[in-house]
């Protein structure tokens, strides 16, 4: 007998999984589901770097506390300027950073001052020494100087009162010398996440351990450890989890005790092993696990107890990109920070891009500057979801929008910088 079995045709759609949710939609999901720690302590302010503000910082003082000179020079009334003339002055005393001259200083006179010293009484204005000519004790310069120039007014940086740092900021180093510079030794910060993680995968074998046929060195563990460490969070790695279903439950369980966030890795696709997504339906719920992304279609969204869930997939670098793109942001909104709008901006591609609409595609890309001058982005190499090499080239990712199909060389692309200074 000459039966056909329904087996779905492949077609160039194959990719696209109309079943898959939309990432604005996903990432709504999610805020609708968090809720931020609440909870907070206070640490000095060296320890407190990477965390999140609890509450607005008000200025206790003004900085810089006084008025004072930001050059070199020598401190005069504008009242003594000119315009058309050149003017002599006589030096009547020294100040110094930390050495204030306490005297008055009356018109035909001035103060040689350092920068940083306060502003003596009856002075607003100073001259750069490079612009005067010494002669005794008398100066001279030229006309054309701004009354007030070269001074820094008290409290120009911060005024008291003002609000110097608002809550649920990340505090990075320019926050340190802030709050520094106000003399607070100690801030109030957001408690620290607990996050908990684990592989799964019976061929995954870890660091230290021999590699029989067909097994790998799980890496997704350390990828993870890497970018979780950069979050200040508190971390527990669970290991590596073989493919058995009473295994990963009981994995779950430990992992959701005592955590605000359980990650795992791989098992979460369609494949005969992938137990997963079936176990979280078990002991949590899945709000959805399926995305339309390219790398990491198969991303599990949850909870389980009372800790927020993320499967991510399998493949190394849709590990990355969808910790980057969803964990990340989560994370952060989890710690109370406010500001967590990716850094976007659009430069010219040089390679083309194959892409199908329907799905944000995340390429890895180098970002660099022409012979021109001009920044442009190109391919960082291969593309394959389990390259991670050209994850360790790359130095951006290169983020196409669902609507957008291929993209030829010289069109604009939005690009996403692994690295920014703060
Ligand atoms: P899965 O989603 O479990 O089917 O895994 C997809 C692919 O990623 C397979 O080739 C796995 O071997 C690989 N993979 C899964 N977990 C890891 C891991 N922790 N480290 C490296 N590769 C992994
Ligand atoms: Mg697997």
């Amino acid at each position: 007998m000459n039966e056909k079995i329904a087996i779905n045709q492949p077609s160039c759609g194959d990719d696209v999984d109309t079943s898959a949710l939309p990432v604005e939609e996903a990432m709504q999901r999610i805020e609708a589901t968090i809720k931020a720690v609440q909870n907070t302590e206070l640490v000095p302010i060296r320890n407190a770097l990477g965390r999140t503000l609890a509450d607005d910082v008000h200025s206790t003082m003004n900085v810089p506390r006084h008025t004072n000179s930001a050059m070199d020079g020598y401190a005069i009334a504008a009242t003594d300027l000119s315009d058309d003339k050149s003017i002599q002055v006589r030096v009547v005393a020294t100040a110094l950073a930390g050495q204030a001259y306490q005297g008055n200083i009356k018109p035909g006179e001035c103060v040689r001052i350092m920068t940083g010293a306060k502003m003596p009484h009856g002075t607003d204005t100073v001259i750069m020494q490079e612009h005067v000519a010494l002669d005794g004790d008398m100066i001279r310069f030229n006309p054309g100087h701004k009354p007030g120039q070269n001074v820094r007014q008290a409290g120009e940086d911060l005024s008291i009162g003002q609000i110097a740092i608002s809550a649920g900021k990340k505090l990075t180093p320019a926050e340190l010398g802030l709050l520094a510079s106000m003399g607070m030794a100690e801030i109030k910060v957001r408690r620290k996440l607990r996050v908990s993680f684990f592989s799964t995968g019976d061929e995954l074998r870890s660091i230290n351990e021999p590699l029989r046929e067909g097994e790998i060195y799980d890496s997704n563990r350390y990828t993870l450890h890497g970018m979780l460490s950069r979050l200040q969070v508190d971390i527990t790695d669970l290991g590596v989890i073989p493919d058995q279903p009473q295994a990963i439950r009981q994995a779950f369980l430990q992992a959701s005790s005592n955590a605000d966030v359980v990650i795992t890795t791989g098992g979460v696709s369609v494949g005969e092993a992938d137990y997963v997504k079936d176990i979280i339906t078990e002991v949590g719920q899945v709000d959805f696990w399926k995305l339309a992304i390219k790398p990491g279609r198969p991303l599990a969204f949850g909870k389980i107890n009372k800790a927020t869930f993320f499967g991510l997939p399998g493949n190394p670098v849709a590990v990355m990109v969808t910790f980057y793109q969803f964990v990340q942001p989560t994370l952060r909104r989890i710690m109370g920070q406010t500001d967590i709008s990716p850094f976007r901006f659009k430069v010219p591609c040089s390679s083309a891009l194959k892409k199908k609409s329907g799905r944000v595609e995340y390429y890895r890309g180098i970002l660099e500057t022409d012979n021109q001058g001009q920044m442009t982005v190109r391919k960082a190499g291969m593309q394959g979801s389990g390259v991670l090499s050209t994850m360790s080239k790359a130095n951006c990712f290169i983020v196409l929008p669902s609507d957008s199909n291929t993209i030829e060389p010289e069109q604009l692309v939005e690009v996403e910088p692994f690295e920014g200074l703060i």
